[in-house]
């Protein structure tokens, strides 16, 4: 968090969480080619790429030769994903992101168990809160599945939620949980103004 990042939102989700805050992404978006979408990203002289959605792997066939051309050209590629669809395939330099959506988000469930097998060390599980119910939820899944031991793991909050960033920091505290807890930077930044 805080690394200047070019930030590329794909269209197009197969999800739809209650507190989704890039509705926009499900239809709206420019269509470039390949050539073009490297292009732009290059005037950024920044080095580190994040690929989001919506859902980018709807778009796996496109978007892995984007990072293969990308990694050769020593940039470092971020992908975030909601975790329904399979991460295999990705390129191994690839750093992913994959969400565990709670039952608070309307897509509980949504994960695909064999994602497990498919992270790696480097890559983050993450977790958005919106209640204490949803916190608790999570407190099961890393638990029970031995998240903790093999996983870094993201932990973030619904922006304006019921619950605090302070229940959340006392409660990780209190159940000993080793995750790295995120506060969303870019929306005290710009609250809810989109990038060009
Ligand atoms: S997966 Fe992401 S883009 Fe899709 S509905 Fe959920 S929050 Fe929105």
């Amino acid at each position: 968090m805080g690394l200047p990042c070019v930030f590329v939102r794909l269209t197009g989700c197969n999800l739809r969480c209650d507190w989704c805050d890039t509705q926009y992404a499900y239809d709206e978006g420019t269509e470039y080619t390949a050539e073009a979408l490297i292009s732009i990203i290059e005037k950024f002289n920044v080095k580190l790429v994040e690929f989001t959605g919506g859902e980018p792997l709807l778009q796996k066939n496109k978007l892995i030769p984007i990072m293969e051309h990308l990694l050769s050209k020593d940039y470092k590629i971020l992908l975030e994903t909601n975790g329904s669809i399979l991460v295999k395939d990705i390129p191994e330099e690839v750093v992913k992101i994959i969400d565990i959506k709670l039952k608070g988000s309307g897509e509980g469930g949504t994960f695909l168990a064999k994602n497990l097998n498919l992270i790696r060390k480097k890559d983050e599980i993450k977790f958005v809160l919106s209640s204490i119910f949803d916190y608790n939820e999570m407190k099961d899944i890393i638990i029970k599945n031995h998240l903790e031991e093999s996983k870094s793991i993201l932990v973030s909050r619904v922006f304006g939620s019921e619950i605090t960033d302070e229940q959340i920091a006392e409660k990780l505290l209190k159940d000993g949980l080793t995750v790295r807890y995120q506060i969303q930077l870019h929306k005290l930044i710009w609250g809810d103004k989109k990038g060009k």
